[in-house]
C-alpha cells in the first residue's frame, strides 16, 4: 500500500508531464493527428524498454541475417524513411534470419524484418511501405498505449518507482505476466492497423517513395494468404477494407513527380538473401529432425554440414550444430562453432550460453565466465546462464559469488530446470560453509 500514497502524491505530476503530446503529420497536402496516449511512459523509459527486447527478438529469429551489407542497405532505407516522422528516436532495422513472413517493431524504434519477407518482396518501395507502416506503429505510439492499458496504472507505478532505484525496469516488466513475449507479438487492433498504414503512406510519400507499394504487399500476403497465411497477417489484420482505405488516401495526395517505384541495389540485395537460402533450408530440414520423437540426430548433422558447407556464415546453423554437440559432451567442438556464430552475430543469447556452457566443462572457467556474463546480460531472465555462473565460480573457489548465483538461478526457474535440485544441493551446503 504504500507505494499507492506515493502515486497519490506523484499523480497530478505525471498528469501534468503528459498533457498534450499530440503530433500532426502532414504529406501531400494532407494532414493527420496523432494523440500521445496518457504519455504515462517516457520516451527515454520506452527507448530503454525496446533496447532490453533486442536480444530476445533476436534469440527468437534465430539471430540477425548475417550479412552486413543486407544490413546496412536496409538500416539505411529505413533511416531515410524514419528522418520524416515525428518522433525523434534511435531508430534502427534488423534484418533477422527466420523465413516466416513478417515484420514488427519493438518499443523506442526498433523495428525488425524477416529474411522471409525481404524474400517475397519485389521492389524498393514495398520494403519502403512495410518498413514506414511499422514506423507508423512507432510513432502512434502503439505500444505504450498498449502497457498502459495491459497493466493498469498501480503496476506501471511500480516500474516508474524502480526506475529511479536501478534501471532495470525492462526487465521487470518482462517478469511481469509474461509480457516480453506479449510485446514480441503483438496483435494490433484493426483501427491501430489503419492509423500505420495512414501513417506509412505519408511517411514513404514524403521520403520520395511510390506510397503504392504498401498496397502491392497487401496484394502479396494476400496471395500468399491462399497457401498459407503469412505471419504478418496474423499480426497486422488485413481486411478487404484496409486495401480500400489505402487507396483512397493515395489518390488524395498530390501527385509527385519521380517518385521511387525501384533500385538496382533492392535487387542486387535479393540476390544476395537468395544465394543463402538453400543453406536455410537445410538449417530447417535440420531443425525437422530433432523435431522428431526419437530425434535423428545423424540426420540433422548432415543437414547442418552441409548448410555451413554452403554458407559457413550461417549463424543459425553453426549455432544448432554447437548445440548438438554440446548436447553429445563434445564441447571442443562445441566451442569452435559457438565462438564463431558469436563473432559473427553478438546480438544473439544462444551461441554465448553455448560457449560459455561448453566452455565450463572444458573446465576452462575464466571463458566459461565471460562468455555467460555475455549472455547473462544479453537475456538477465534467462535461469541457466545464473546456474553455470555458479558452478564456474564455485569450481574457482569463489564461494560467495557461487552461492548468489544458485539463489538467483533458482529465483528465475520456478520449478522448471533439470539442475533445480542439485542448485538446492549446492545452496545448503555453501550456505553451512559461507556461515
Ligand atoms: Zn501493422
Amino acid at each position: 500500500m504504500k507505494f499507492l500514497k506515493k502515486f497519490i502524491l506523484l499523480l497530478p505530476l505525471l498528469i501534468f508531464t503528459s498533457c498534450g503530446e499530440v503530433y500532426y503529420v502532414s504529406s501531400g497536402g494532407y494532414t493527420t493527428k496523432i494523440s500521445g496516449g496518457l504519455g504515462l511512459i517516457s520516451k527515454s523509459q520506452e527507448i530503454q524498454l525496446g533496447k532490453s527486447y533486442i536480444p530476445l527478438a533476436v534469440e527468437e529469429n534465430n539471430g540477425l541475417y548475417p550479412d552486413k551489407v543486407v544490413q546496412n542497405y536496409v538500416n539505411n532505407i529505413g533511416l531515410k524513411i524514419a528522418k520524416y516522422t515525428p518522433r525523434k528516436l534511435p531508430y534502427r532495422f534488423y534484418v533477422v534470419n527466420t523465413d516466416i513472413v513478417n515484420a514488427f517493431a519493438l518499443p523506442g524504434g526498433y523495428i525488425f524484418i524477416n529474411r522471409g519477407l525481404l524474400l517475397v518482396l519485389e521492389n524498393e518501395s514495398q520494403l519502403a511501405g512495410v518498413l514506414a507502416h511499422e514506423l507508423g506503429h512507432v510513432n502512434a505510439k502503439h505500444h505504450a498505449k498498449f502497457m498502459e492499458k495491459m497493466l493498469g496504472i498501480n503496476i506501471l507505478y511500480n516500474i516508474l518507482g524502480s526506475t529511479i532505484a536501478d534501471k532495470s525496469y525492462g526487465q521487470l516488466l518482462l517478469q511481469i505476466g509474461g509480457l516480453g513475449v506479449k510485446l514480441l507479438s503483438l496483435k494490433w487492433s484493426r483501427d491501430q492497423e489503419r492509423e500505420a498504414d495512414k501513417l506509412g503512406i505519408l511517411f514513404s510519400y514524403k521520403a520520395g517513395y511510390d506510397p503504392k507499394g504498401l498496397l502491392q504487399t497487401f496484394r502479396i500476403f494476400q496471395k500468399l494468404g491462399k497457401v498459407d497465411a503469412p505471419e504478418w497477417m496474423l499480426t497486422h489484420p488485413l481486411p478487404q477494407n484496409r486495401y480500400i482505405e489505402v487507396k483512397k488516401l493515395i489518390i488524395k495526395l498530390r501527385p509527385k513527380p519521380n517518385l521511387i517505384k525501384d533500385t538496382p541495389e533492392f535487387h542486387k540485395i535479393k540476390k544476395r538473401i537468395l544465394s543463402t537460402k538453400k543453406s536455410y533450408d537445410l538449417y530447417k530440414l535440420a531443425l525437422k529432425e530433432l523435431a522428431k520423437k526419437p530425434s535423428n540426430v545423424f540426420n540433422a548433422l548432415n543437414y547442418l554440414n552441409k548448410s555451413i558447407s554452403l554458407f559457413p556464415n550461417n549463424n543459425a546453423s553453426l549455432t544448432l550444430r554447437a548445440l548438438i554437440y554440446a548436447k553429445n559432451k563434445n564441447y571442443k567442438k562445441a566451442v569452435v562453432d559457438s565462438v564463431k556464430a558469436c563473432k559473427i552475430d553478438n546480438l544473439y543469447f544462444s551461441p554465448h550460453f553455448i560457449a560459455g556452457y561448453s566452455y565450463y566443462y572444458l573446465k576452462d572457467y575464466n571463458r566459461a565466465i565471460l562468455y555467460l556474463n555475455r549472455a547473462k546480460k544479453l537475456i538477465p531472465q534467462q535461469p541457466d546462464t545464473y546456474y553455470y555462473l555458479g558452478r564456474a565460480y564455485e569450481d574457482k573457489k569463489n564461494y560467495s559469488l557461487a552461492f548468489r548465483y544458485y539463489e538467483k538461478a533458482l529465483k528465475l526457474s520456478n520449478g522448471k530446470r533439470g539442475w533445480e535440485a542439485d542448485a538446492k544441493l549446492r545452496l545448503k551446503r555453501l550456505e553451512k560453509y559461507l556461515r
